[in-house]
């Protein structure tokens, strides 16, 4: 329900950070940089900024507050407007990829890492910034390691130049305040947080399905603590989540006479965002809540009455290996750092219990910190923006630096995509790299956007690489499977997921009654007006550089081949055995279940969008291509002779 401005204000007033407000203010005035580190939950990322506007630190420039995570960026603005009484993109608002809500008079704005390193590219100063908090900086994100360079010498800069102080706030969960500390040479302030005792349980042998050991434990939970207790699951990704809750729900509904009643909430990235927001809501007092959240539960964003973890230990990541120069989703374990902090989040209110599906000697074999993105994903992106603002990485003042390998081979690459020159001389953007760099898209999306007017499918490829930015956009309904295959397969195209997928969206952007038409052919509406705001922000950019807007019409070919261009790293080829091998990689998987292949038909050659490793490694997103086109796109692919000797 809606709370009464007094309630708001006590709340803000209970919260750890408020008994230091004067401190913060006053340490804030007198320093460049300020270095806070405080249990999560203690009120860092939604009070802070609002005690700096309320004392006039937002008057000649914006505050703005970086979150690795699009959907922390707008859970948080949404509840510090509430807190300010204001209608979100007034005072406060938010800016994530492709979606801004601000206005003229925002003063408090939440904002990802990777829009404000990409404003960095317009104005390396910031100016339109007073203060700048690098928020959630352990979860050491890629974006946020390179701000935290480009921060120091926008401050730097502004010294030297007389002009307006860059309050730099670098605010973080309790881990590795050190490292930080020494980077900006300043001494770190710790804020006292009240927490809980929580009991730790492990479980006695090694689990081998860890979901199914969840399900136990909750089970057993239920049926034994206080209804009042709300238990909160951290698993690895969507299709898990989803996957659970329909177990609980109809494990509930079973039992119905014996149980209480379950309210199970999902939380994910993906998850439209008034879904998102249910799960602060509390529950009916005869039912038990559960929320069953990703990593982004572990210190994005807190929920209110959890008394109970149950903890898997996983963590889906993204993962880069330079040896086959694969990007990869992987799901691996947590680090100890991390599984400390899934279990804290049982002891915010009261105290707690922590229920691990790992024994106590796996969680010991645990790394001990969680390794920083940059040292383990494809930076090819982040060189080419750092060359946008005339940095060679190679000199970059990193907080850890990626190894000479990693920045060779991103060198190699951004090359090899036309986007630099002298990568190992004196690098330097070609002008097809400048424009590269005009795309908030990984540099692979924007030279097949680049490249798409002389393939003649501009148009096509347009609405190709929305649909690929945004999420899934098919509804897979368990109740209603059949229903669901039927109404997908009529946009299926023989050539596989790309097509299909482009099938599907140029078949939305001609509906007009759209979530009757979602509704009916089991897709997500959400997800694909997402999709069309994208292609509209993506085709004003192609305007701006003059590129031609011209149609392949049903030449779909066009399209296939114009994909190559970018995704030739993403070749594979299939062996006897009917698993793939891909091309650059050498690695070996399969079609994803999701594909439009998988059971049916198996292609020669195929083109996917990325590598899934799990147990077994799936290539996402397949589409068949011809072989001969290679040679015909990519004369300089370096795998072609291969290639051609496997065609003899
Ligand atoms: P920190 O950044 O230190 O982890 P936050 O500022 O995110 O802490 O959260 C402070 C408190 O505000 C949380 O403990 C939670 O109780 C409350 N809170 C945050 N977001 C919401 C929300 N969307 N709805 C209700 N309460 C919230
Ligand atoms: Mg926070």
């Amino acid at each position: 329900g809606v709370q009464s401005k007094q309630q708001l204000e006590q709340q803000r007033q209970a919260l750890p950070v408020y008994k230091v407000r004067q401190r913060i203010i006053q340490e804030a005035r007198r320093n460049e940089t300020m270095l806070l580190m405080g249990e999560t939950g203690s009120g860092k990322t939604t009070q802070i900024p609002q005690f700096l506007y309320e004392s006039g630190f937002a008057q000649k420039g914006m505050i703005g507050i970086t979150q690795p995570r699009r959907v922390a960026a707008i859970t948080v603005a949404r509840r510090v407007a509430i807190e300010q009484g204001c209608r979100l993109g007034e005072t406060v608002g938010y800016t994530v990829r492709f979606e801004d809500c601000t206005s003229p008079q925002t003063r408090i704005r939440f904002l990802t890492d990777g829009c404000l390193l990409r404003e960095a590219i317009a104005d390396r100063l910031l100016r339109q910034y007073t203060v700048i908090m690098l928020d959630e900086a352990h979860e050491r994100t890629i974006n946020t390691d390179v701000l935290f360079g480009i921060v120091k010498e926008a401050q730097k800069q502004r010294r030297t130049r007389g002009l307006t102080p860059l309050k730099v706030i670098v605010t973080s969960a309790t881990m590795d305040i050190d490292h930080f500390g020494k980077y900006f040479n300043v001494r770190g302030m710790y804020l006292e947080g009240k927490t809980y005792p929580v009991k730790v349980m492990h479980v006695k042998e090694t689990q081998p399905d860890y979901l199914h050991s969840a399900l136990v434990t909750l089970f057993q939970l239920h049926r034994s603590d206080p209804i009042n207790h709300d238990v909160l699951i951290f698993l690895t990704g969507q299709e898990e989540i989803e996957a659970m809750a329909q177990q609980i729900r109809q494990i509930a509904k079973t039992h119905d006479n014996e149980l209480h009643p379950v309210r199970v909430f999902p939380l994910y990235a993906q998850l439209p965002q008034n879904k998102q927001l249910e799960c602060f809501l509390p529950a009916p007092s005869n039912a038990r809540k559960i929320v069953l959240a990703t990593n982004i539960a572990e210190t994005s964003v807190t929920i209110p009455g959890i008394r109970c973890i149950i903890d898997c230990g996983f963590v889906k990541q993204r993962v880069y290996n330079p040896n086959t120069g694969l990007d990869a989703l992987r799901i691996v374990r947590v680090s100890q750092a991390q599984a400390w902090q899934r279990c804290g989040r049982a002891g915010r209110d009261a105290p707690g219990t922590c229920y691990r599906t790992y024994t106590q000697a796996e969680m010991e074999s645990f790394e001990n910190m969680p390794k920083p993105e940059i040292l383990r994903s494809n930076i090819c992106s982040t060189v080419l923006q750092l060359l946008a603002l005339g940095i060679d990485c190679r000199t970059f003042d990193f907080l850890d630096r990626p190894t000479p390998e990693a920045v060779d081979d991103a060198y190699r690459k951004l090359e090899a995509l036309g986007a630099v020159r002298n990568p190992k001389t004196k690098p330097e953007l070609t002008t097809l790299g400048q424009e590269m760099t005009q795309f908030p898209l990984d540099p692979r999306y924007s030279k097949l956007l680049l490249s798409a007017s002389a393939f003649g499918c501009m148009e096509e490829m347009l609405s190709l690489v929305a649909v690929l930015s945004g999420e899934n956009v098919f509804i897979s309904s368990n109740e209603k499977r059949e229903l669901a295959t039927l109404a997908h397969a009529k946009f299926t195209s023989k050539y596989g997921d790309h097509l299909t997928l482009l099938n599907v969206f140029s078949a939305f952007l001609k509906t007009e009654k759209v979530k009757l038409w979602c509704h009916d052919n089991f897709l997500n509406t959400r997800n694909l007006t997402y999709a069309r705001e994208v292609r509209k922000q993506l085709e004003e950019i192609v305007e701006r550089l003059d590129l031609p807007l011209n149609s392949c019409g049903n030449n779909h070919d066009q399209v296939r081949k114009c994909l190559l261009i970018g995704l030739f790293d993403n070749i594979a080829e299939l062996q006897r055995d009917n698993t793939y091998l891909t091309i650059a990689g050498r690695q070996r998987a399969r079609i994803h279940p999701s594909s439009v292949f998988h059971g049916k038909y198996r292609p020669e050659y195929v083109i996917f969008t990325e590598i899934v490793l799990t147990e077994r490694n799936f290539l996402r997103q397949v589409t068949e291509i011809n072989p001969d086109w290679i040679a015909d796109v990519l004369p300089n692919y370096a795998h072609l002779n291969r290639i051609k000797s496997t065609l003899k």
